[in-house]
């Protein structure tokens, strides 16, 4: 049942998805494959990637809070306030399909999910070292988040999700504009890929 080149994201709702994996009736199949919007029944992958892409936002906005504590960069205090906004819009649809907020009550830095604490502990560590390692750190953040919202939009039926998805992904090519034009003006170098190809990359630059 496993199959080869997991994504990452794959990998991290995968021990999710066994976990709670649902009984399905013949009945309830054939209404999750019907793709009319707020009322349909979601899938495991379907929920689970909205509750994943939750937490990844909002590791996105603490990760730059923190950064901006430290170097006091703008860049990072600007960008903050659009993860805070993509955070709000998919809070909206775990609650128009009454799933539950891994965020809820967790300070700044917290998360639910293992890897994603990992990785910001990871990311801050880095990040700390100078203000060059941080702003590598919002392009590594960004790629990430476009890797896994493609993922995700490639996974949903639904075209309300798809379009918040749209929406997001759109956020991170400017951010990963934004942080990569901060480090063309320190280095002096183009941006290099971190995460995703490097055509993927010049391909959101160049736009
Ligand atoms: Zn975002
Ligand atoms: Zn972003």
């Amino acid at each position: 049942m496993f199959e080869k080149n997991l994504t990452r994201r794959e990998m991290l709702t995968l021990g999710a998805a066994l976990a709670v994996s649902p009984l399905l009736l013949p009945g309830d199949a054939a209404a999750a494959r019907r793709t009319s919007t707020t009322t349909t029944t979601l899938t495991t992958e379907e929920k689970n990637d909205l509750i994943f892409m939750r937490e990844e936002e909002k590791l996105a906005r603490d990760v730059y809070l923190t950064l901006h504590d430290i170097w006091g960069t703008p860049v990072f205090a600007n960008i903050a306030v659009s993860e805070q906004q993509h955070m709000d819009a998919i809070l909206n649809l775990l609650n128009t399909y009454k799933l539950p907020d891994p965020t809820a009550g967790k300070l700044v830095g917290e998360f639910v999910n293992a890897e994603l604490q990992a990785l910001y502990d990871e990311l801050i560590a880095r990040g700390k070292q100078s203000a060059l390692d941080a702003l590598l750190v919002g392009g590594i953040i960004e790629e990430t988040d476009i890797e896994d919202l493609q993922a995700a939009m490639a996974t949903s039926r639904l075209s309300n999700i798809d379009k918040v998805y749209a929406n997001l992904l759109n956020g991170s090519y400017n951010h990963l504009r934004a942080f990569a034009s901060n480090i063309t003006a320190l280095t002096g170098e183009p941006y290099v890929a971190q995460v995703v190809s490097q055509d993927v990359v010049d391909a959101i630059l160049g736009a």
